[in-house]
């Protein structure tokens, strides 16, 4: 079955969804936010804390960095060429998104989206348009974002040991899901160990975002290369009841029950 990775910057797929990216089968990433803005921009504040003097050559190199990154696992991406959230004035909309999306789809083909946890717009955005896709009954899968959720550590029930005292980091990932109208507990999370070979080929493939990699270690509670950063990835099925409206569910069990 195909499967496609919808990744908000050109290096989503390979922090978030590297088990997928190295799964069997047919997988293409599809990456968002790569346009570049007009020539002149001075440069935004992600771009001026990893040292970027121009936006439009930077992007070049993040594009150059991901098919690198991408190349070491076999994998191609398709471009959507929106402007990231640094890059633009207000919101965009979910429909013409999910519309751009449906057109790269196949029957069957599983989508792959990010979960939100960490609030960053862009990925909040393509989130929404992947739910707006299982609505209309395409099978999506969202990941927990990484390293935006992990900024104070990984929940309990992922990583099997008690978080730290005062942190409720579970409860956190369950209010992000929660207000994205999916219902939690129908939702089916997998947690998938990353051994140390699969730690090792990552931040191989991470090592390729040169322009990237230093500032993305300050986003998780601790250095990429520590093993427990990349200890984990983590997904959610989201069924058909997950994003259905909850007067119509009710009504469905009263048909299932008569
Ligand atoms: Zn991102």
């Amino acid at each position: 079955m195909k499967a496609v990775v919808l990744s908000p910057h050109l290096d989503d797929a390979v922090l978030s969804c590297w088990h997928v990216l190295e799964g069997s089968g047919d997988v293409t990433v599809v990456d968002v936010f790569t346009g570049s803005p007009p020539p002149g921009t001075p440069a935004p504040w992600w771009d001026r804390l990893t040292g970027a003097q121009d936006p439009v050559d930077r992007m070049r190199e993040r594009r150059a960095e991901d098919a690198r990154a991408l190349g070491l696992v076999g994998r191609d991406a398709v471009h959507l060429d929106l402007l990231d959230a640094q890059y633009r004035d207000g919101e965009l909309a979910t429909g013409p998104l999910a519309a751009r999306v449906r057109e790269l789809l196949e029957p069957d083909t599983v989508i792959h989206a990010p979960a939100g946890l960490g609030g960053h717009p862009d990925h909040e955005l393509v989130r929404d348009a992947a739910l707006e896709l299982a609505r209309g009954g395409w099978p999506v899968m969202l990941y927990a974002d990484l390293p935006h959720g992990i900024a104070h550590g990984w929940p309990a029930w992922v990583a099997g040991v008690p978080e730290r005292a005062g942190l409720d980091i579970g409860a956190d990932w369950v209010a992000v899901l929660a207000e994205a109208g999916v219902t939690v507990e129908r939702l089916v999370p997998r947690v998938r160990p990353l051994d140390v070979r699969a730690r090792e080929r990552k931040l191989s493939a991470l090592a390729e975002y040169r322009t990237q990699r230093a500032a993305l270690d300050g986003l998780a509670f601790v250095p990429l290369e520590d093993p427990r950063a990349l200890a984990f990835e983590v997904s959610w099925a989201v069924p058909a009841s997950a994003v259905g409206d909850p007067d119509e569910r009710r009504s469905d069990g009263i048909v299932a029950e008569a």
